[in-house]
């Protein structure tokens, strides 16, 4: 039975009588397919799944697109009693952010370049929030989906600096039959913009390819990326990046384990892609 909980004070109260281990499931909800991997992998790893359902104010740059951000709870819960999620915890913005709060959790380096660059503040309000979701679930797993590279690598940043003990686990991307990754936000897509939208997978893959022909020039691969790119007029990159696979600098040879990433607008319509590169291919 799938319990839909508002309160801290509830989800407290509902975990302690629920088997260990608790994995833990963060969205904002508007399910699709990429959520329910990540639910299946948590359902098929620990006795009690709890998914959380929570448009976070902190992470949006801009209020307009925390205002437009899609919302169906009575189907984000529906899809979780489908996938057997034990409780659904969709509180309202003061039992997160408590009356009084005045807590930032700010991780160093690894949040500065890219999403971090783009969208200043965005980690803080990710790291903040999720170190509450930690706190108050005390799960003993907690899935991420890799198509947000960056994010686990804050979060996994975050934990481990604070000792927290939650252990976070990274889940492959889920993408449509045409490559373009699963997002709440692909919903704002005009149906041009859609048609055009896997140019980021096609480019990501074109780069991908040229490091499998032996190409080791982290420009070369930038230029890639940016060209395939180019050949798609609604797509307006925001960045492209070839980054060591760890720290997220930007790299001139590639001698390890690299990200490729990209942002690009459509419109209004900001989507985020990427592809690790492992070493040695
Ligand atoms: P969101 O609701 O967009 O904040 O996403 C909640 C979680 O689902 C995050 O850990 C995302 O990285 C993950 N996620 C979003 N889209 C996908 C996808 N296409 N494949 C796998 N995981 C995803």
């Amino acid at each position: 039975m799938t319990q839909l909980l508002r309160s801290r004070a509830e989800l407290r109260a509902v975990l302690t009588s629920l088997p260990r281990p608790v994995g833990l499931v963060p969205t904002m909800g508007w399910l699709h397919d990429g959520h329910r991997s990540l639910i299946r992998r948590a359902r098929s790893e620990n006795r009690t799944v709890v998914a959380t359902i929570f448009v976070n104010p902190r992470q949006f740059n801009r209020a307009e697109d925390f205002s437009k951000y899609p919302r169906n709870e009575a189907r984000d819960v529906q899809i979780c009693a489908e996938e057997g999620v034990n409780i659904v915890w969709a509180p309202p913005v003061d039992e997160v952010f408590v009356p009084g709060f005045d807590t930032t959790i700010s991780v160093g380096a690894i949040a500065m370049p890219l999403e971090g660059a783009a969208r200043p503040g965005h980690f803080d309000g990710v790291a903040t929030v999720v170190a509450i979701l930690f706190g108050l679930v005390g799960a003993e797993h907690a899935y991420f989906g890799q198509k947000d590279a960056q994010q686990v690598m804050v979060i996994r940043q975050m934990a481990r600096d604070l000792a927290l003990p939650t252990q976070v686990i990274a889940c492959a991307t889920v993408r449509e039959p045409d490559g373009l990754a699963l997002s709440s936000r692909n919903v704002h897509l005009r149906p041009a913009e859609r048609a055009a939208a896997p140019v980021l997978r096609q480019a990501l893959l074109a780069a991908a390819a040229q490091w499998r022909l032996g190409e080791r020039s982290g420009e070369a691969l930038r230029t890639m990326l940016r060209s395939t790119l180019a050949g798609v007029p609604l797509a307006q990159p925001e960045y492209v990046s070839v980054a060591d696979a760890l720290t997220l600098g930007e790299l001139d040879r590639i001698e390890g384990t690299a990200l490729l990433s990209l942002a690009v607008r459509f419109g209004s319509t900001r989507l985020i892609d990427n592809e690790l590169l492992e070493w040695p291919g």
